[in-house]
């Protein structure tokens, strides 16, 4: 358990997609109702957040309210997170990756990946930044290295600064964006198909040991949606023990929030683990909760945005 830090920053960010054509044609209604820059309505029930961003926010807007300055944080010495959390199909993958080599579709990751690169390539030609991606998925609570995929349940250790780390997991030094491309193309390759996966993250490390944490948290099947698929069995206990990891890192985001707790919970799950340096340090957090429109989605809606509020 670590003191909760003096200085952290977390920003709660929430994105909704556009009806899709399948909600389209069942006739779904678009529910939420935007007031603001900050608030949405849904239900009768208004929630805050530090942005709200409607359905016709492009990537390049999204960028550069959000990362854009994380980037410049991270160059200067601050740990980086970026989590994106909400429901199948909700947009988090949109939002984080986009399409990975379209200059209007892509996402996050690509452009902090671009924005990085340039930073560097202006700075004093006489310093020097050593750049590692690592590529990994957390399924039940057990992390699977997707850049080699015999490595199937990494542990979590600490350096001798107490710092955590994914003990053995492969690490790719780059020297460009395209370059980072490239290992997540090939991490994609190897990404966990299953209906609901906490997975992945990509730390950018700089020389000074600065770590970029990039998360996609996949929400569990909600018991709305277990009773709509029929799920029992396996997918049930699959769908308990990923809300356990979540609501670990629901405690943990809402104990630094607080601010006033003298414990945060991080050794509950793995994730928490690894993510202790990044959020309990000199950190800039940012959380995405992306969000369905669609009537058809409420219940999990809904509870997406529960979620986002406990880090407020
Ligand atoms: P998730 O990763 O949460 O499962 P995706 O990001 O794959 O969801 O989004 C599901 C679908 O909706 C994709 O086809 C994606 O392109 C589309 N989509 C998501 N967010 C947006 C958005 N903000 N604008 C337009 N299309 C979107």
């Amino acid at each position: 358990m670590a003191d909760v830090p003096a200085e952290c920053n977390i920003k709660v960010l929430c994105r909704f997609r556009p009806l899709n054509q399948a909600e389209i044609l069942r006739g779904d209604q678009f529910v939420p109702k935007f007031q603001g820059d900050d608030t949405v309505l849904v239900g009768g029930k208004s929630y805050m957040f530090d942005r709200v961003f409607p359905t016709n926010t492009t990537q390049e807007q999204v960028y550069n309210t959000c990362a854009k300055q994380i980037v410049k944080d991270v160059l200067c010495g601050y740990n980086g997170t970026i989590f994106a959390y909400g429901q199948t199909s909700s947009g988090k993958t949109h939002t984080m990756e986009g399409k990975l080599h379209d200059p209007h579709q892509m996402g996050i990751i690509p452009r902090i990946a671009e924005d990085i690169f340039n930073h560097i390539f202006a700075m004093d030609e006489n310093l020097e930044f050593h750049i590692k991606v690592s590529y990994f998925e957390i399924y039940m609570d057990k992390i699977r290295d997707l850049l080699d995929v015999t490595k199937t349940n990494l542990s979590v250790h600490e350096d001798k600064n107490r710092v955590p780390y994914v003990k053995g997991c492969t690490e790719r030094f780059v020297s460009s964006p395209d370059e980072v491309m490239d290992v997540i193309d090939e991490g994609k390759s190897n990404r966990h198909v299953a209906i609901s996966v906490t997975k992945c993250s990509a730390p950018l490390q700089t020389l000074c040991q600065q770590s970029f944490w990039l998360f996609l948290c996949f929400m569990p099947l909600s018991f709305f949606q277990v009773s709509k698929t029929g799920a029992a069995g396996a997918v049930l206990d699959e769908a308990k023990n990923i809300n356990k990891s979540l609501s670990a890192l629901g405690n943990v985001i809402s104990a630094l929030a607080e601010g006033t707790k003298s414990h945060v919970p991080y050794r509950d799950s793995k994730m928490t683990r690894i993510l202790q340096d990044s959020l309990g340090g000199n950190c800039r957090t940012t959380m995405f909760i992306c969000c369905s429109p669609s009537s058809y989605n409420d219940a999990e809606t809904k509870s997406t945005l529960m979620f986002g509020q406990r880090a407020k």
